[in-house]
């Protein structure tokens, strides 16, 4: 069988994914502002940074879904265009409960670009969507419809095309949001497992915890890029109130909720100038005072 996409062929030697001046604007609204950013095959990377920041401009100018109004987008050293290697995963839409398809019909899609137009799905198409099935640990959900399954069912199988795509380069819109912790720590695990495979990973949250705690690099973005790099270095107080401007956020973790707020930390009272939380997650933060069951301590960096 022939495949009929138009194969974009990668520079090894090039990077993953490199952003260079990469500027978007809605009429008048400067959604990204000059990001420039550049990642190397197997990176994950968080993507926080508040709502209305640009993080789901910044996947659809990667996934080629729009294209910036100046700068540069490279996979693999070419533009973005017919690269079926990134597999974008959208923020979730609630998918109508009486939507006629299937799990495994979904999967299939991911491999559209793989089979061609008039030809009908292979052996090898059916066993990549068992695979990426399996992966997402979704294989008993097969036949069933998909708007039938939770919210949380249905982004894993959305994970699953993507997979079964053999997508190298993943965006993930918001996946935790909105999924129940058990839920969510399956997403993680899975996630975790990617890395192995060298698939390159964009994950955006505004969970600022999540992003600090498990991902090994995070980009924080507020149409600017704000900073880039392992997560103590780049969640600084500088950097935190620089992405989210007088924001008040608040952050919940397993131990109880954290407030981040752009004010100063050398305030002797309590509220709000402090990041408050209970657990241990809750002292990550470089810069600022921490409340941890009523005792303060300085975040740490
Ligand atoms: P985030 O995903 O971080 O919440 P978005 O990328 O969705 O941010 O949005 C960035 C900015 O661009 C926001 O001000 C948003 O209102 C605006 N925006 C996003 N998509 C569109 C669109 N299709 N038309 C007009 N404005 C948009
Ligand atoms: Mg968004």
């Amino acid at each position: 069988m022939t495949p009929v996409h138009r194969a974009t062929v990668h520079n090894p030697a090039a990077p993953a994914l490199a952003l260079d001046a990469v500027t978007v604007t809605y009429g008048s609204v400067v959604a990204l502002d000059r990001v420039s950013l550049t990642l190397k095959r197997g990176d994950h990377v968080a993507v926080v940074g508040p709502n209305g920041a640009g993080k789901s401009t910044l996947f659809h100018v990667i996934a080629g879904v729009i294209r910036p109004d100046s700068g540069t987008v490279r996979v693999y050293g070419s533009g973005p265009d017919g690269h079926i290697c990134v597999g974008y995963v959208p923020q979730r839409a609630r998918i109508d409960a009486n939507f006629p398809v299937n799990v495994a019909d979904v999967v299939m899609m991911g491999r559209a670009g793989r089979i061609g137009l008039l030809h009908r799905p292979g052996r090898a198409d059916h066993a990549a969507v068992r695979a990426a099935l399996a992966q997402v640990d979704m294989l008993d959900f097969t036949r069933r419809p998909i708007g039938a399954l939770s919210g949380g069912q249905q982004q894993r199988v959305l994970l699953a095309r993507a997979l079964a795509q053999e997508a190298e380069i993943l965006l993930l819109d918001e996946p935790l949001t909105g999924l129940d912790q058990p839920s969510q720590e399956a997403l993680l695990a899975t996630l975790n497992a990617l890395r192995d495979q060298g698939i390159t990973l964009l994950v955006a949250t505004h969970d600022l915890n999540q992003a600090a705690t498990r991902f090994p690099l995070v980009a924080l973005v507020n149409r600017r890029l704000v900073g880039f790099g392992p997560p103590a270095q780049v969640l600084s107080a500088a950097n935190l109130a620089g992405a989210f401007g007088s924001h008040v956020h608040v952050v919940h973790t397993t131990d109880g909720d954290l407030l981040v707020t752009d004010t100063c930390c050398d305030d002797p009272h309590p509220l709000p100038n402090a990041v408050v939380g209970r657990g241990a997650e809750a002292i990550a933060l470089p810069g600022y005072e921490v409340e941890v069951d009523g005792e303060r301590t300085k975040g740490r960096g």
